[in-house]
């Protein structure tokens, strides 16, 4: 029998996001179904209430989310009925060209629960990034479900799911940040200052913060940033030349998705430097880039996906790292709010006044 439940739905294009019952299926093969706990407001959430990812309304929104296995299809034996779980985008297939090739955080086929949740009238929701956990529950192919320690609290578990593992991963698995590199981060919102945070603990030499705005400089520094920079007032390329000793930064994020950005994380690495780009770009945009100094700085312009995460690996990882007081999930976690709440929230994030806000089911 199908579960009806409450979830944020986007119906049409730019419509305001709203909460509607919808039905979920009981787990079929290699399927899980999720009591969903807690889920964060993400921008991609927003990207698809506005129609910027794909026109295949209605949505069901959220997908930064943690929660209790409450069924498992048959044949699945990971997760069981009752673990706790932070849900993943990215489940690797194992048999597609990149998993082939030994790089199955780059799976070109991930997979996602087969059978669709439906409005009542029948018709099938497309889950944002194949989950859709802004509701009370929702189906996930069981590689999504990523069993974690049950001690971290729902809210604060759930952000690894999206934002902190897509900047924690640019930082440590696109950009290899080791010891005693430099760091500059572009852009201090939730995924930039995972970033600042994943390069502190690697044990980075300097992180220095770019943003526009005071405030978010100053929570950058709470999450690990040794220098700050803002770019309204300042030229950030010389300032982050100026910070180390004449070069530039070995690795720089550009979390913000902008030409602008990017053209600044280009003229401010260190000759052979690396710039990885996190922040997603708007559609139809393009950056011209001078193709001499491509050549002659050398290193390495690198896109990262989903922070090219491995959620299996990575996932209890960062849950032990904030249950060992090493990783500051919580200070993601601006305030928390009611699945009717979404469409107010994603307002609150247009103005760029919260780093997360999360729904608590
Ligand atoms: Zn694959
Ligand atoms: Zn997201």
């Amino acid at each position: 029998m199908p579960h009806e439940v409450r979830a944020v739905i986007a119906m049409k294009k730019d419509a305001p996001a709203e909460v509607q019952t919808v039905l979920v299926p009981d787990p079929g093969p290699g399927e899980v179904l999720v009591s969903i706990q807690a889920c964060g407001v993400c921008h991609t959430d927003l990207h698809y209430r506005e129609g910027a990812v794909s026109d295949d309304f209605p949505f069901l929104l959220g997908h930064e989310a943690a929660g209790i296995v409450e069924a498992a299809g048959p044949g699945v034996t990971d997760p069981r009925p009752g673990d706790f779980v932070v849900l993943a985008w990215r489940a690797p297939c194992g048999s597609c060209r990149s998993c082939r090739k030994g790089r199955p955080w780059y799976c070109f086929d991930s997979r996602n629960a087969r059978q669709p949740m439906t409005l009542l009238d029948g018709t099938p929701l497309s889950p944002a990034l194949g989950i859709g956990a802004f509701a009370d529950k929702t189906l996930v192919a069981a590689g999504q479900a990523v069993r974690v320690d049950p001690a971290a609290r729902p809210e604060a578990a759930g952000l690894i799911g999206c934002g902190v593992m897509a900047g924690w991963g640019a930082a440590v698995h696109t950009g290899g940040v080791g010891r005693g590199d430099t760091v500059a981060v572009i852009g201090c919102g939730g995924v930039g200052n995972a970033a600042i945070a994943a390069s502190a603990l690697a044990g980075a030499r300097r992180v220095i913060a770019v943003d526009i705005d005071d405030a978010k400089l100053d929570t950058a520094t709470q999450f690990g940033a040794t220098h700050s920079v803002n770019s309204r007032g300042t030229d950030p390329v010389e300032a982050v030349r100026e910070l180390t000793g004449g070069f530039g930064a070995d690795i720089v994020i550009e979390a913000v998705g902008r030409p602008e950005t990017y053209l600044q994380g280009f003229a401010m690495r260190d000759l052979a430097g690396v710039l990885v780009q996190a922040g997603v770009p708007a559609p139809g945009v393009t950056i011209e880039l001078p193709f001499q100094e491509l050549f002659s700085r050398g290193g390495a312009l690198k896109s990262s996906w989903y922070g090219d995460c491995l959620p299996s690996r990575d996932f209890p990882v960062l849950i032990d790292l904030y249950l060992s007081g090493k990783l500051d999930l919580g200070a993601f976690v601006t305030e928390t709010i009611a699945l009717e709440e979404v469409e107010a929230a994603f307002e609150r994030m247009r103005r760029g006044k919260v780093l997360r806000s999360v729904v608590v089911l």
